[in-house]
């Protein structure tokens, strides 16, 4: 395909064949939210989240269009003023002639999507997802089995070596030298699957934005002789890692396309301290 060719809603159709929208929960907000269809497109930049930072990159580099992980407009917005948020992201991608495409749980659901990339990364044999789609295999999280039990602490590390750094870490509840086999893991915030069989049955649930009272309860029920090992990793990381199979995706079916993954770090902790 010559790239001069390729439109806005071209390159959309071929987004909405990566991540039918059909597998975004209801509540969702995803698709095309800004931009003109029939502009042309030859650069794309691929981000988990649409900020200040990752605009400013995107308008520098002559970006056509952003393809977000997390949607620009998730809740309603009342007012577009420019000296707030989402009025002065907007402003800057409409002035620069940006258009944002967010591919969110239809994204996390697909073969190759969120959690299926890091399991796969992992080494994780015989995924499926946390919760099936009702449509199709799709789902929600992935559970598999390592190809042999390895600690819990050199999984942790393992996971912290191939997602970007950030402040945060990765933090883990479990004895370290506990050996684990059976993964279920959930990327971005999965403590709303923290109940389900498949966790509870699984040695080590990784995913991300763990609060207090949940992450402790699993504890206290580990040491009852039930439940998993958690693993909480940034919830920015954790869907970080999927773009670049997005990129490589894209680029075999667009090979004109100029694709690239933005390295910002859009993680919202900027550091930690250990008072001694
Ligand atoms: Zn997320």
């Amino acid at each position: 395909m010559n790239n001069c060719e390729l439109s806005v809603q071209e390159f959309v159709d071929v987004l909405d064949t990566l991540w039918p929208r059909e597998l975004a929960e209801d509540w969702d907000a995803v698709g095309l939210v800004l931009g003109r269809p029939s502009a042309s497109v030859e650069k794309v930049m691929l981000v988990v989240d649409i900020t200040l930072d990752t605009v400013n990159e995107a308008v520098a580099e002559g970006v056509d269009v952003i393809v977000s992980h997390h949607p620009l407009l998730f809740r309603p917005v009342n007012s577009l003023v420019e000296d707030e948020v989402k009025g002065h992201l907007v402003a800057a991608l409409v002035r620069a002639g940006i258009a944002v495409f967010s591919a969110h749980t239809n994204a996390d659901a697909v073969d190759r999507g969120t959690s299926e990339s890091v399991g796969g990364a992992l080494g994780l044999q015989g995924m499926t997802p946390i919760t099936p789609s009702v449509t199709s295999d799709a789902g929600i999280g992935r559970v598999g089995t390592l190809p042999s039990p390895v600690r819990l602490y050199d999984l942790a590390t393992q996971l912290g070596r191939l997602v970007p750094q950030t402040a945060g870490g990765v933090k883990v509840s479990g004895d370290p030298d506990q050996m684990v086999s059976r993964v279920a893991l959930c990327t971005g915030a999965g403590d709303s699957l923290l109940d389900h069989p498949e966790v509870l049955a699984s040695d080590v649930y990784i995913t991300g934005d763990l609060r207090h009272h949940p992450a402790s309860d699993v504890q206290q029920a580990r040491q009852l002789g039930r439940g998993p090992c958690l693993i909480d990793v940034s919830h920015f990381a954790s869907e970080w890692f999927f773009l670049d199979g997005v990129r490589h995706t894209l680029q075999q079916d667009l090979p004109d396309l100029d694709i690239r993954v933005s390295d910002i770090v859009t993680d919202p902790w900027d550091f930690v301290v250990h008072p001694g």
